[in-house]
């Protein structure tokens, strides 16, 4: 079963994934918890270079690339691996996020980053995608709370960049509402955690 979480900056995924992770292990499930751009070596150092601040001049399609490379890597190395064991994947960031970001926010066109897309993860899309809903607003008002140095990482980018990263996932919404469940992310974990899982059950079951 492969899971993956979406949603806006300060939606909380890192923190909703977590407890996520724990939650199905004590039904006795084997998971992994994972992310991207990230997961393994080389993807991890792939993130690095697209996240860093220093790279200021970085073309959006080479963005792009770099995110659907960093993609195929972490799911050759790790994610199909675990899949084929019958492990449950969490991952933290997928497909749609490129989607969203490059292909809507950036400009790319959805589409266009959808073809990228397929050539890196040869049509294996996530069984359920959970959309942790926030609206941008709220979302970096969260982020301000928590973490001064990171609100002004993303203050680089501003709260317009974040709306139409917003629109986009409510495009993908639509274009994919059987395989993208949304949940309130302005919750309390405990609750968001709940709904994450009530989302999932009928896979769970299966
Ligand atoms: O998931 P996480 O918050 O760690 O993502 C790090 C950053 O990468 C985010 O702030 C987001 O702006 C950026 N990102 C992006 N395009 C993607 C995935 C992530 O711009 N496709
Ligand atoms: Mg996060």
């Amino acid at each position: 079963l492969f899971i993956s979480v979406e949603g806006p900056e300060g939606a909380g995924k890192t923190t909703v994934i977590k407890e996520l992770e724990l939650r199905l292990i004590d039904q006795g499930h084997s998971v992994l918890l994972t992310r991207e751009p990230g997961g393994i070596e080389i993807s991890e150092k792939i993130r690095g270079i697209i996240l860093d601040p220093e790279h200021t001049k970085m073309d959006s399609r080479t963005e792009a690339l770099l995110y659907a490379a960093a993609r195929r890597q972490h799911l050759v190395e790790k994610v199909f691996p675990a899949l084929e064991k019958g492990t449950i994947v969490l991952c933290d960031r997928f497909i749609d996020s490129s989607l969203a970001y490059q292909g809507h926010a950036r400009g790319l066109g959805i589409d266009e980053v959808w073809g990228i897309n397929q050539f890196a993860i040869d049509n294996r899309l996530p069984d359920c995608t959970l959309f942790f809903d926030i609206d941008p607003e709220a979302g970096m008002e969260r982020i301000a709370q928590n973490n001064q140095r990171e609100i002004n990482r993303l203050d680089l980018e501003a709260l317009s960049f974040h709306q139409k990263v917003y629109e986009g996932y409510q495009l993908l919404i639509e274009r994919f509402p059987d395989r993208i469940q949304v949940i309130d992310a302005k919750q309390p974990v405990d609750n968001v955690c709940r709904d994450a899982l009530h989302a999932l059950t009928s896979l769970l079951d299966e």
